[in-house]
């Protein structure tokens, strides 16, 4: 699957998603309660409700995540039914220290106190419920009622509806049909999952709200903006920032790929206007990496396809998961524990339903790491694996922490630094590694931007649209008879791609990706994919490496490596642009290295698009 997609079940606090002991089975009458005296506070109370409390959430994580790891591993009512318990039991325990919390608000704390306080408050990130025990248990059973629904979705097709596809076989199909009325058939059907979802979903923004406003902030969508050490409004001037950076090589490439598939597709897609979106070789049009074969790259080398070089060293799904780890130590960090090879779940089950979304786990907050998904042997799965290990040496990295500063820096840096190995993974290091054979010259390299700007550029409007389309849902401004056309509208926006056949508010489109019926705040992927690169020229940097950015790998550089373990140690103790800093020597998330990274591609689609109308109306 698709790799931004999954840092899934991270939970948004890597942190409250996993948890520990086994312990009492009857719930300890919360310390928080018992230790808040009557009077004013003081930064000694403060000090103990603190330390009180992450013990408290520290040992409710770790049994939520025992419980989700099950239901998401072996899909039945049972286990959805267990792991909504758990996660009510943490929720609930969540929502009151973090209301606990207001009391100290106007105390003269010391910094590190202070944090905690203030991320306290946070933890209901993604999900904060409302007090009524009842409307929890309400909002935690349709959360894990829609998530499984989508792990069970399903198009069946054919005469009579018996070849029934699942995500992975819609994926394939997407990736690799060109006949324009199957990709639409299969696009259609899969949109067809999650209309059933739609009324719930209503209900889930109402009881989330609820659950944001007892906190003490405006919606859902202000509470998850609230996370990036900076008022709300400021943060969403830098996403517009970073956008206005990477529009331009974002339209050129549009421009090049629209013209490109209407050779493809003769009469099909319009020479100014949006791109139909099932045309891209992805359900969701994120990224474009499937439609290589169309955009007309001249071939200059010999090239190569990271999927046939695995499957011609008979590469299975585990070895391709070692691959990922040892680029990892071969930067200076420790092999992944033993635990980790027995309870992974690599390969898809025959026998059971599994969410087969990729995801990194931190079961135990501590050393219990693992990934679950559903492996295939392409190059498309070598980079997701190296972007969930990513999480795992993260979650690893920062596990001495205070358990509230066990999560990234911000939520997209956790999604970056996978990414960030990934970019290392260059014909040169296929090369060192043994899978690819004769030494790569600088023939290629055009062509092997353009493969990734399919994948990362691509991907940009796309990290960005999915929660200004939740925002606007959460604070109203898009009303439930609108989520649909709003949905749309947006897509076309900054994607400059629209549906292929009429939408009406009897479809739920946006259901059909994974993040919105699992509650999976999404901006964090627009965040990694600007940050990645920023992290690999600072790594570059380290390393030594003076060429073109794109030829940079990282790989056994061990200065790259102490350089990445300084900000990932840090965990979320200090605000973000001090991570920042300690890996780049920079405060501010830029977006020119991608630029840097991607400016011998942008040259020569500026040459393809002379003549060519840019944008779309
Ligand atoms: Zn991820």
């Amino acid at each position: 699957m698709l790799r931004m997609v999954h840092g899934a079940a991270l939970l948004a606090a890597a942190a409250l998603v996993f948890p520990p002991s086994g312990g009492a089975d009857v719930k300890p009458a919360s310390p928080a309660r018992a230790a808040a005296p009557a009077g004013a506070p003081t930064a000694a109370q403060a000090r103990a409700f603190v330390e009180e409390a992450e013990a408290r959430l520290l040992d409710l994580s770790n049994r939520q995540g025992r419980a989700d790891w099950v239901s998401q591993t072996y899909i039945t009512d049972d286990t959805e039914r267990i792991s909504a318990e758990a996660n009510q039991a943490l929720i609930a325990e969540t929502m009151e220290l973090a209301k606990a919390a207001t009391r100290y608000d106007r105390l003269q704390l010391p910094d590190d106190l202070r944090r905690k306080l203030t991320l306290l408050k946070l933890a209901g990130i993604p999900l904060p419920a409302p007090a009524d025990p009842k409307l929890q248990a309400e909002l935690t059973q349709i959360t894990k009622w829609m998530e499984g629904t989508y792990g069970k979705g399903k198009y069946c097709r054919g005469a009579g509806g018996t070849d029934c596809l699942d995500v992975n076989a819609v994926t394939k199909i997407m990736a690799e049909s060109r006949s324009y009325d199957e990709l639409l058939d299969v696009w259609r059907g899969w949109h067809a999952i999650s209309p059933p979802m739609k009324s719930r979903y209503e209900r889930f923004v109402s009881l989330a709200n609820q659950g944001a406003r007892d906190l003490g902030y405006k919606d859902l969508g202000a509470y998850w903006r609230s996370n990036y050490d900076m008022p709300a409004d400021a943060f969403s001037a830098e996403l517009d920032r970073l956008w206005a950076q990477v529009r331009p090589l974002y339209e050129a490439l549009h421009a090049h790929v629209r013209a490109s598939l209407a050779k493809a597709y003769p009469g099909k897609v319009p020479e100014k206007g949006p791109i139909p979106a099932h045309l891209l070789g992805n359900i969701w049009a994120q990224q474009w990496g499937n439609v290589y074969p169309l955009v007309g790259v001249p071939a200059a080398g010999p090239g190569y396809d990271l999927t046939e070089l695995l499957k011609a060293k008979k590469v299975d799904e585990k070895e391709m998961v070692r691959y990922g780890e040892r680029f990892f130590t071969s930067l200076g960090f420790a092999p992944l524990p033993p635990t980790f090879w027995e309870r992974s779940l690599f390969v898809k089950p025959r026998d059971r339903e599994v969410v087969c979304h990729a995801s990194a786990w931190d079961v135990d907050n501590d050393q219990d790491l693992r990934i679950k998904m559903c492996i295939e042997t392409s190059g498309e799965d070598f980079v997701t694996i190296h972007h969930e290990l990513g999480h795992n040496f993260y979650q690893r990295a920062y596990r001495t922490q205070p358990f509230l500063f066990r999560q990234g820096a911000n939520d997209g840096f956790h999604e970056a630094i996978g990414d960030t190995i990934a970019l290392s993974v260059t014909p040169g290091y296929l090369q060192k590694v043994g899978l690819l054979g004769s030494p790569p010259g600088n023939e290629g390299d055009l062509e092997f931007l353009m493969r990734m700007a399919l994948d990362k550029v691509a991907f940009l409007p796309f990290g960005l649209l999915v929660d200004q389309w939740r925002w606007k849902v959460f604070s109203g401004e898009v009303p439930p008879a609108r989520y649909n056309a709003a949905w749309w509208e947006l897509r076309r926006k900054y994607q400059g791609v629209e549906a292929p056949v009429p939408r009406t508010e009897q479809d739920f489109d946006p259901g059909a990706k994974y993040h919105v019926p699992a509650n999976v705040p999404y901006m964090r992927y627009f965040l990694a994919h600007i940050l990645q690169f920023q992290f690999h020229r600072a790594a570059c940097r380290e390393a030594g490496f003076t060429g073109p950015l794109h030829q940079c790998s990282i790989y056994a550089s061990k200065e790259a490596g102490a350089r990445l373990d300084r900000m990932l140690a840090m965990g979320q103790s200090r605000p973000w642009p001090e991570a920042l800093y300690a890996m780049t020597g920079e405060r501010q998330i830029d977006a020119t290295a991608i630029l840097d990274y991607f400016a011998p591609l942008k040259k020569w689609l500026d040459e393809q698009n002379k003549g060519r109308t840019l944008g779309w109306q």
